[in-house]
């Protein structure tokens, strides 16, 4: 994550030495921001460390052309402040990067944050000291600061992944990852540009870079099922209809699989006849998005269930098109919504432009970079400027750029050498006081990200404010509880057909990392159900230490809100137990 330097030289400041702080937060993104608020809230002192010169994570560093939101505008926001969500107007249905940049900008404006950030700063080291019982944290600029919490808000898609392909630095035009877009912007009119990737990144940059190149070149490793947008303005009577009564509307995504509501239908695909299931797919089609998945309740748990959906997307494929081989090409194989669903504005009618190319390097990867350009099958593409779309180290990539040690010289990145091993995704054993937010083990990626975002802040958030108000020094889970919540993840990640391909939730996308299916894929609202029963047992499988009051009951101050009945009719235990809900 390269600093910006023009951007350093103005967040000049003095460096951080020797200062304590109740807590420190690694990144400013939603999370990192929305952590600074609350810590606010409970009066206790925080530092936030940002690498980044500015504010909103994931919406600053990827600026890439048709970067925008997949959840719908009005529920990918923060839902803590009703005057937010009331002041606040989305211009379109999937808002587009600036204006979320805009957003984040706003609410750190409107909660006054920025005093409390430190930005350009990247955390290099945290170590924990036994003796004092705090963390010792440490930047690239030279600050070492002290904190009783140290809380990692570092992103679950924020470690870009730029494949070290040979030769690189020969190439003499600029290479770009979409995860570290330039500010100023890039024109791409009239030049030669090679793509690499068929992500969601990628499937969002392509149709806008080809408006502007004179020719362009996707170098495809494996192709992506991708649902239109049909995106548009945002409908004002619609916005107006939330906003009467935002909370509720808040209230039903929260009870959602996903975190985010959109209508779905639990019965199974293969009780329906061909003709019923061609006319349901047809009419999810049409509302387009990620709620395509919602055609039916057993797609993401039976195969032959899921075969029906995977062939009507490929239908669709073909249908637009034009080049069969081209169009063969771009049609999956594997299971629909198995890799991550993209969600595009004119993907695969790019295809039919004259001066656009697919490349497969499926079975003949790209072998090196040149002077001129990218060599694969021994054939060399000459190009002026190269974009990889390819993707990040997802979940853990951000916790391994930075020396986490915890107890008896333990380092995080050691522990979870085989994988990641986390209680509830928040917290890990030998790594007392340290959280994270939306960490492996959690919803995270498969939810909606700011509500599981909003529901860890607030989780942590209750266990702070707990702590002191038991004088409390230290909370780790017993390596029994998060053994037993690491086999849980595991297990029902194997009942979901999700586990089966090599998609970055497995870790696959990159060469060396262990296979393990990093989110919790048991749905949000049973998550945060079991956050909730921790909680109020007094934090149960952790060890508090140090408490003067121990049997003080946890006083819920900011978990109340996900406490609210759930919306039984959809979630309800018998619809889990068939496997009948869908998770996007
Ligand atoms: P981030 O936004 O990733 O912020 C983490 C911050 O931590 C970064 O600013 C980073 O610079 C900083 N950081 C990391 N390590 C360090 C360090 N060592 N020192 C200092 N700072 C550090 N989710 C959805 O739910 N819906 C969507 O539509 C959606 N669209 C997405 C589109 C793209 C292009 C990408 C990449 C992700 C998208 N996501 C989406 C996921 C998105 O990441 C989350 O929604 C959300 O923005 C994550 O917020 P965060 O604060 O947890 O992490
Ligand atoms: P990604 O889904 O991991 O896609 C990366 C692409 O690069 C894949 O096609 C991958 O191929 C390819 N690739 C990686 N290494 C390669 C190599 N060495 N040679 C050739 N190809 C290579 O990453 P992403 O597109 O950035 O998206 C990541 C996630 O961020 C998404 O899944 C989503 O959660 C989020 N996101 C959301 C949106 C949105 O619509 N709001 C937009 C962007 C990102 P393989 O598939 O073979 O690995």
């Amino acid at each position: 994550m390269p600093s910006d330097p023009m951007s350093r030289e103005k967040n000049e400041r003095p460096l951080e030495v020797d200062v304590a702080f109740d807590a420190v937060v690694v990144g400013a993104g939603f999370a990192g921001m929305y952590m600074l608020h609350c810590l606010r809230g409970l009066g206790l002192s925080a530092r936030v460390y940002e690498a980044g010169g500015g504010v909103g994570g994931t919406w600053y560093w990827n600026r890439y052309p048709g970067a925008r939101c997949d959840v719908e505008s009005m529920q990918y926001s923060y839902s803590f402040s009703e005057e937010l969500d009331q002041e606040w107007s989305w211009s379109e249905k999937y808002s587009p990067q600036p204006e979320i940049l805009d957003y984040a900008n706003h609410v750190a404006d409107r909660f006054d944050l920025r005093r409390d950030i430190r930005f350009d700063t990247k955390v290099t080291a945290a170590t924990f000291d036994d003796a004092a019982r705090r963390w010792i944290v440490e930047t690239d600029r030279g600050d070492r600061v002290t904190a009783q919490f140290c809380i990692m808000a570092v992103g679950c898609l924020s470690a870009a992944n730029l494949p070290p392909f040979a030769g690189m630095a020969d190439f003499r035009g600029p290479i770009y990852h979409t995860g570290h877009w330039p500010h100023e912007g890039v024109d791409f009119t009239g030049l030669e540009v090679g793509v690499i990737g068929t992500g969601s990144s990628a499937i969002q940059s392509i149709p806008v870079i080809a408006q502007q190149a004179a020719s362009l070149t996707v170098f495809q490793r494996t192709p992506n099922y991708s649902v239109p947008a049909w995106n548009d303005k945002l409908d004002p009577e619609y916005e107006r209809a939330i906003k009467a009564d935002y909370p509720a509307f808040r209230a039903k995504a929260r009870a959602r699989p996903t975190g985010f509501y959109f209508e779905f239908n639990t019965s199974p695909a293969l009780d329906a006849t061909p003709e019923e299931r061609e006319r349901q797919y047809a009419e999810f089609w049409a509302r387009g998005g990620l709620p395509f998945l919602g055609a039916y309740g057993d797609l993401l748990f039976d195969k032959a269930a899921n075969d029906t959906i995977a062939e009507f997307a490929r239908d669709k494929i073909r249908g637009i098109v034009k080049d069969p081989a081209t169009a063969a090409l771009l049609c999956p194989d594997n299971v629909f919504g198995c890799k991550r669903l993209c969600v595009d504005t004119g993907y695969f009618e790019t295809y039919n432009l004259p001066h656009v190319t697919l490349v497969d390097v499926s079975t003949n990867p790209i072998e090196r970079f040149t002077e001129k350009g990218v060599v694969t099958d021994g054939v060399e593409y000459a190009f002026d400027a190269v974009v990889c779309a390819t993707g990040f180290a997802a979940m853990t990539g951000s916790f391994d750029r930075v020396a986490i040690t915890g107890r008896d010289g333990l380092t995080l990145k050691e522990k979870w050498r085989a994988g990641p091993r986390t209680y509830l995704g928040l917290t890990s054993a030998g790594f007392p006081n340290l959280f994270m937010i939306t960490g492996p083990g959690s919803p995270s990626v498969l939810a909606s990200m700011i509500p599981a975002i909003e529901q860890h802040v607030d989780w942590i958030a209750d266990c702070l404010g707990h702590m002191r108000d038991t004088g409390a020094e230290t909370i780790e889970p017993t390596v029994a509880h998060e053994d037993n919540w690491v086999a849980h993840v595991n297990e029902v990640a194997a009942v979901s057909l999700r586990s089966t391909c090599s998609s970055w939730y497995v870790g696959a996308n990159i060469p060396g990392r262990p296979r393990v299916f990093m989110p919790y894929i048991g749905g949000f609202p049973i998550y945060v159900g079991k956050c909730n029963e921790v909680l109020s047992n007094g934090f149960e499988g952790f060890v508090i230490d140090g408490a003067r009051e121990a049997d003080t009951r946890p006083r819920v101050r900011f978990t109340e809100r996900w406490r609210a009945e759930l919306d039984l009719d959809v979630i309800s235990p018998a619809a889990v137990a068939a496997r009948r809900v869908p998770v996007v």
